[in-house]
């Protein structure tokens, strides 16, 4: 959907930023964390683009950081919140109030199994906080399990969850976490090309056929391993993953890991988290969660991020058994689950339904992953096309070969090439290489011809530079 004729962003020349405190003025590692050299501000959104303050017009491919789903101000939504703030902006979660009711009954319908209580948050890092106390209460045991490249958030408790060193300060970063190989096609030591067809990798080719990747035993191996040796009489309280890794990069798990991971933890006592702060509400396109794709059911699923189009929300889902066990302990804040979250969030639901988002994200993201398979023959740096539907990674290397990471800083001027040609990127993964492609889930196939263009364009402009 195109802004209305008459849409006219306004501009804003000569804003000064110099209060604001912001991740850009942090001195952070620069091949990591390369911010635009030439700032966008961001003034103004209409569902996939967005217009800086001078009135130039962007498509929004990563969504803000993947959390506007059905668009930018999407009338609906925007609809929902007004109404809902002419009648209760707040209240505590120590009231009941009509939307959130109306809110949980709406989102356990789209969940599978006994995953029927909600606990409505305001962020993602509560939400893992939360789902990690519950298995903690639930089994009695203080070990959890997490990926190696995962980020599941950035309290100081969820950063020694969270593998990624990146992400790892000066804090401490015990508190009973553990993790375990990551089940990386493209990375890890056995390959194990994800079972999606794939142009053949040199040297690492996973012999996988479809629905059956040989690999994922491996890393399940390790997985064991890390059980057998670490966790004190063997017990384990949690393992947390998400399906395709989204800091990490859309590294996209091997088929059936997930079943077996699950299998192992189970064995161990412990419960099975899924991460849906990135892959949930139907942006993998095949799925309406990242776990179904990989055929299982969690104990506990935590969401974020889209799920209130840009609005601050969050939530954890789980069984009355594992919910009862929260009556141990007095959890509480504040604005998790107040009245317009609700609405918002409600209003969400219902626009991704009637628009038909997942399959549009099933329709776009095949169209944009062969676009990008395409694009990876002619460039001999772009070393893997990864992820589904809408939730795509393209890992920029120096070789096809030696696989090693592009360094940060021609990373970066690609990166702020396609900016300058009106396409805002993501970008992640354990090196800052990857590109991370995670619009809202409105994109059209117009939209992704214009992106690739520019994103030939800025690729055939690296080449020249070298
Ligand atoms: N889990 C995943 C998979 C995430 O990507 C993020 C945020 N990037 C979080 C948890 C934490 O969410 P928040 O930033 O809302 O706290």
């Amino acid at each position: 959907e195109m802004p209305p004729h008459d849409f006219q962003p306004s501009t804003h020349d000569g804003l000064d930023f110099s209060t604001v405190l912001n991740i850009r003025k942090k001195n952070l590692n620069p091949a990591l964390f390369t911010f635009y050299r030439k700032p966008v501000y961001i003034h103004q959104g209409h569902m996939q683009y967005l217009w800086d303050t001078n009135g130039r017009r962007y498509i929004d491919l990563f969504a803000g950081i993947v959390t506007v789903s059905v668009g930018h101000c999407h009338p609906t939504v925007g609809r929902a919140a007004q109404e809902q703030m002419k009648k209760l902006w707040h209240t505590t979660n120590i009231y009941l109030h009509p939307k959130i009711h109306e809110y949980a009954e709406k989102l356990v319908s789209k969940l599978p199994g006994n995953l029927k209580v909600v606990y409505v948050t305001n962020s993602g890092s509560e939400a893992n906080d939360l789902a990690i106390l519950m298995a903690r209460l639930y089994t009695g045991v203080f070990e959890c399990v997490s990926l190696r490249n995962c980020y599941h958030g950035a309290s100081p408790y969820l950063m020694g969850l969270t593998a990624l060193s990146t992400w790892r300060y000066n804090s401490p970063t015990g508190f009973g976490f553990h993790h375990t190989m990551n089940p990386d096609p493209y990375r890890g030591p056995w390959g194990g090309k994800h079972c999606r067809d794939s142009p053949a990798q040199p040297g690492r080719q996973c012999d996988c056929v479809e629905g059956e990747c040989h690999a994922k035993d491996m890393y399940v191996d390790q997985l064991e391993d890390v059980l057998r040796y670490s966790m004190p009489k063997g017990k384990v309280a949690a393992f947390i993953a998400e399906a395709i890794q989204g800091v990490g990069g859309a590294v996209q798990l091997p088929d059936g890991y997930l079943k077996k991971a699950y299998e192992k933890i189970r064995a161990h006592g412990g419960l099975c988290i899924a991460d849906e702060v990135q892959t949930g509400f139907g942006r993998l396109g095949s799925h309406y969660w990242g776990f179904e794709s990989q055929g299982v059911v969690p104990d506990i699923v935590t969401m974020a991020k889209g799920m209130g189009n840009g609005y601050p929300m969050g939530a954890v889902v789980t069984t009355p058994e594992i919910a009862a066990t929260m009556g141990q302990a007095l959890h509480f804040n504040t604005f998790g689950g107040n009245p317009v979250a609700c609405a918002v969030g409600s209003a969400v639901l219902d626009v991704i339904d009637e628009e038909k988002t997942q399959a549009l994200c099933a329709d776009v993201g095949t169209y944009f992953i062969q676009a990008l398979d395409s694009l990876r023959s002619e460039f001999e740096i772009i070393g893997d096309i990864r992820g589904k539907g809408l939730m795509i990674g393209v890992e920029l290397v120096k070789d096809k070969v030696s696989r090693d990471p592009l360094p940060g800083d021609e990373v970066a001027s690609i990166w702020e090439d396609t900016k300058e040609m009106g396409v805002l990127i993501g970008k992640g993964g354990l090196f800052g290489n990857c590109l991370r492609i995670k619009p809202p889930m409105c994109l059209t196939k117009a939209d992704v011809d214009y992106s690739l263009a520019v994103l030939r364009r800025a690729l055939q402009n690296h080449s020249q530079r070298q």
